[in-house]
């Protein structure tokens, strides 16, 4: 194998090239009838209302916390095992990300643990299905009524992912869902995102929020209109436009998504098989609430082997294995530690991190790819064994 394989690759084909080909081609290439056609499609995938699309799954999660009510003095409670964004999208309003510890074994947050964070200043919980293992959300539903809290699932690992049986999306305990479509997620518009919701009104916010808060609708306007011109801004909102030509890539990524997810699911069981047994480290675990959509494969290395984890990596690397590291928690970054947070508020997620590597998964790869990595893992622990 002389290729370096990477830890996640988008995979395009004739027909996705075919679609944004015929967009270029027409009448429209932004705002024009494929990003409505794709909400569509997308809201009816997961059993969702509406969907609304954003040009940035870190747009979607602004745009959903803003449309549910974050402000200026809020708090909100999160995990710090994520990608920067699922906290930074609260800072943007002015709101206090308050991280909560994960479970050992998923990675997710652990809910038994939120109430006790929970203040008079909080608003929401966001909870992220950490390597698309979903979290268990009723749970954290129950939580947030009893205490008059909003839901927001950042599901931008969990596309295609079933929480009891139902799909990451319906927002079923949720009032709003955040999906990611970056290259390495389950499907690709280039860059792009989207909120799903139930509620109406948060429908509405989201699509003025994501063109500067103005609206067309001759029902929401606040004055008299001026004539058949008219249209009104009615709160700051941002350019967050998806455009026609990433919605026709996404409809046509969409339609593949069954089989991303299937192939996602075989190559991790098939690692699952090869490590089932490993001294040097645990593979990921599925709860009973919970079908994958493995968006990564993470392994979690064993006491005697935390110590060594830069030098177990390098080689990895060193032969030519993309492996990675998700994450490193949010709070534990320079820009964090200036806002006062400090090392030590998640023991379990700093440990986490302590023992995690992602190792390489995407639909595309192929059985050599697959099987090169089972043989350099077996091979570099083996290494270290002594
Ligand atoms: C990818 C990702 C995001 C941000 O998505 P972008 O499209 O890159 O802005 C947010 N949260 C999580 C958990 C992600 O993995």
């Amino acid at each position: 194998m002389e290729k370096f394989i990477p830890y996640g690759r988008h995979f395009i084909d004739g027909d996705d090239i075919k679609a944004v080909v015929d967009v270029l081609r027409s009448d429209f290439i932004t705002q024009g009838p494929k990003i409505k056609e794709f909400e569509e499609a997308l809201a009816d995938y997961c059993g969702a209302k509406y969907a609304v699309c954003f040009n940035s799954g870190t747009s979607a999660l602004h745009a959903a916390y803003f449309a549910l009510g974050l402000q200026e003095g809020d708090e909100f409670i999160t995990t710090p095992i994520s990608f920067v964004a699922t906290a930074n999208a609260g800072l943007y309003l002015g709101a206090r990300p308050v991280f909560c510890d994960i479970e050992e074994d998923t990675g997710n947050i652990k809910s038994d643990l939120i109430e006790e964070k929970i203040s008079p200043r909080t608003k929401l919980i966001s909870v992220v299905h950490y390597a698309g293992h979903p979290v268990d959300v009723q749970k954290v539903r129950e939580v947030a009524d009893r205490c008059g809290l909003k839901v927001v699932e950042d599901a931008c690992h969990a596309l295609g992912a079933l929480y009891k049986g139902e799909k990451i999306g319906s927002c079923k305990y949720s009032d709003a869902t955040v999906f990611s479509f970056h290259p390495v997620k389950h499907i690709t518009t280039i860059e792009g995102g989207a909120v799903l919701t139930n509620g109406e009104n948060v429908y509405k916010k989201l699509l003025m929020f994501r063109n500067h808060g103005i609206t067309k609708s001759p029902e929401d306007m606040l004055s008299a209109s001026h004539g058949s011109w008219y249209y009104e801004m009615q709160f700051l909102g941002y350019n967050y436009r998806f455009s026609d030509v990433q919605a026709a890539l996404g409809l046509s990524q969409l339609k593949k998504l069954p089989f991303f997810v299937e192939k996602r699911r075989e190559i991790a069981s098939l690692y699952n098989e090869a490590f089932r047994n490993s001294p040097y480290f645990y593979i990921p675990v599925e709860k009973d609430y919970a079908t994958s959509s493995y968006h990564i494969y993470v392994i979690r290395l064993k006491d005697k082997f935390v110590e060594r984890k830069r030098e177990i990596f390098e080689r990895l690397r060193a032969w030519r294995l993309g492996v990675q590291v998700h994450y490193i928690p949010i709070y534990l970054h320079p820009y964090y530690q200036s806002l006062g947070y400090h090392r030590g508020l998640c023991p379990v997620a700093e440990d986490f991190y302590e023992r995690a590597i992602t190792l390489p998964l995407f639909p595309s790869m192929k059985k050599e790819e697959i099987s090169y990595v089972v043989k350099t893992v077996h091979e570099v622990f083996n290494e270290f064994a002594v």
